[in-house]
């Protein structure tokens, strides 16, 4: 990090500590203009999200410019009520008294984001981090260098730069960041980096929020929903290969399935895919390409393990060109092998065979907390015994991916998929302390509370 970056550090202290970012007026000032900046640059955002991962202006709206959009009008909209001091209803016992709960921003905080939303995943939280009234750093990622040029170039043209600024780098600019003294750090990305960022704000005793991510399972509960195939099976192809080609933390990694279902689910996928996507690579279309090299290689890779190439139902071609792996079904890959327990943030689905749908739970239970789980299903009890016996950051039932912009809910994972939560007013409580205050008068005021610590006062 250079000179410059230390400054502009000391300077978003000095602003927090001059009480700017804590009123009402700055809070409200900032978020409209984020709202005005989304809206006035929208083409560009576009732009920057097509050249980084290639996605299309629709998806690019749906999934980012649209979210944050949301969520900017949504927190203004409770900026007040979600500001205000919470009222706490004190127990007879410490009568008189009056008490309350105040939110209160951390201070200066780090916001460190990945590539895959690159956009949104900076804004989110940035909404919550103003919201609750701190001043803020936004560490881009460097592997969506469009995105992270526009957030670099724009955000001081709209916010107040003394209290928010952006910082671009790599995983050099990050350790160095992260060597800093924090408030607050909100993570997205990797668990591998989770652990070092975990390991350095322990050094300060800085919390933290982790967005991480894992695989995302689906329980496809085929008989229960027979009516309703048609779109289960729309909505199971459009969080695999709709959302960032499966670049995305909540996108689905694998389904489970019963046996004797698993051929019929797996042609009416391929008739899906076929008609969305093109027949081959050659005509491959409508479909967001891999963000780098690296990453083309890695999700290529698990295609060459032979065990797993054996299990290719359908796809499992590539353009190393254009960066684009075609949509890729696998019935009953390994377990062992390594598509099977590496997140696989690509296109490619493989399918689980089950004797008995209900084995999904303990298939589940055997492996690390998923970031989300879905589920499709009619079956009641089945839904009553997935909600208590599984843990998960959140349960979707017969719907896929919509969990995240539903800001009445907490989006976040538990165990190795993440800990802490945003998004609406979880947003704003990730970036606030809540502080207990308590109002007490000196009446009445009775000697047994106080020293010596005497018989007589046993007797009392
Ligand atoms: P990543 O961990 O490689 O990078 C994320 C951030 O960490 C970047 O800003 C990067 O500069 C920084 N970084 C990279 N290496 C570092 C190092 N050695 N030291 C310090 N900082 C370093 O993650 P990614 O590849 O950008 O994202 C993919 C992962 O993120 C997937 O696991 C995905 O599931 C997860 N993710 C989670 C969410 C969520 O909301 N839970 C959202 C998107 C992505």
């Amino acid at each position: 990090m250079d000179q410059r970056s230390t400054k502009s550090l000391d300077e978003l202290r000095e602003t927090f500590k001059s009480g700017k970012t804590k009123t009402f007026e700055w809070r409200k000032a900032q978020l409209q203009s984020l709202l005005k900046m989304v809206t006035d640059q929208e083409n560009k955002c576009f732009q920057a999200l097509y050249d980084d991962v290639g996605k299309s202006k629709i998806e690019a709206f749906k999934d980012e410019v649209g979210p944050s959009k949301k969520a900017v009008v949504h927190a203004l909209s409770c900026l007040k009520n979600w500001m205000a001091p919470k009222k706490a209803g004190i127990r007879l016992l410490f009568f008189p008294a009056k008490g309350e709960v105040v939110p209160e921003p951390y201070g200066l905080v780090l916001i460190m984001t990945s590539w895959n939303y690159p956009l949104d995943l900076a804004l989110e939280p940035l909404i919550g981090a103003i919201a609750a009234g701190n001043a803020v750093v936004i560490k881009p990622s460097e592997m969506a260098p469009a995105t992270s040029l526009f957030l670099a170039n724009t955000i001081p043209q709209y916010l107040d730069n003394t209290a928010i600024k952006v910082i671009e780098g790599g995983p050099d600019v990050s350790q160095q960041l992260l060597q800093q003294k924090w408030d607050k750090i909100f993570y997205t990305g990797s668990p591998r980096v989770g652990r070092i960022v975990m390991t350095e704000a322990a050094k300060h005793l800085t919390p933290v929020t982790l967005e991480l991510g894992g695989k995302c399972p689906i329980i496809f509960d085929y008989s229960s929903i027979s009516s309703n195939l048609k779109v289960a099976i729309r909505r199971l192809t459009s969080a695999k290969w709709g959302a960032c080609c499966g670049q995305a933390c909540i996108a689905i990694d694998y389904v489970l399935v019963e046996e004797k279902f698993a051929s019929s689910l797996v042609d009416l996928l391929k008739t899906l895919v076929r008609r969305l996507y093109g027949e081959n690579i050659e005509t491959l279309g409508n479909i967001s390409r891999s963000v780098n090299k690296h990453h083309f290689d890695r999700v290529c890779n698990y295609l060459k393990d032979p065990a797993v190439a054996a299990s290719i139902v359908h796809g499992g071609s590539y353009d190393e060109k254009n960066l684009l792996i075609e949509p890729t079904i696998l019935l009953n890959p390994p377990l062992d092998s390594v598509v099977m327990n590496e997140e696989i943030f690509g296109p490619i689905l493989p399918i689980i065979t089950l004797k008995n749908i209900q084995e999904s739970i303990e298939f589940i239970n055997m492996r690390p907390k998923p970031l989300a789980l879905y589920a499709f299903t009619h079956n009641n009890k089945f839904k009553k015994r997935i909600v208590s016996e599984t843990s998960s950051g959140s349960l979707l039932f017969n719907d896929v991916l919509i969990q995240y912009i539903c800001d009445e809910l907490p989006f976040g994972g538990v165990g190795q998929s993440g800990m802490g939560k945003y998004h609406g007013k979880y947003s704003f409580d990730a970036f606030s302390h809540e502080k207990s205050v308590l109002y007490r008068g000196y009446f009445p005021d009775l000697s047994a509370r106080y020293p010596p610590w005497n018989a007589f006062k046993l007797e009392f």
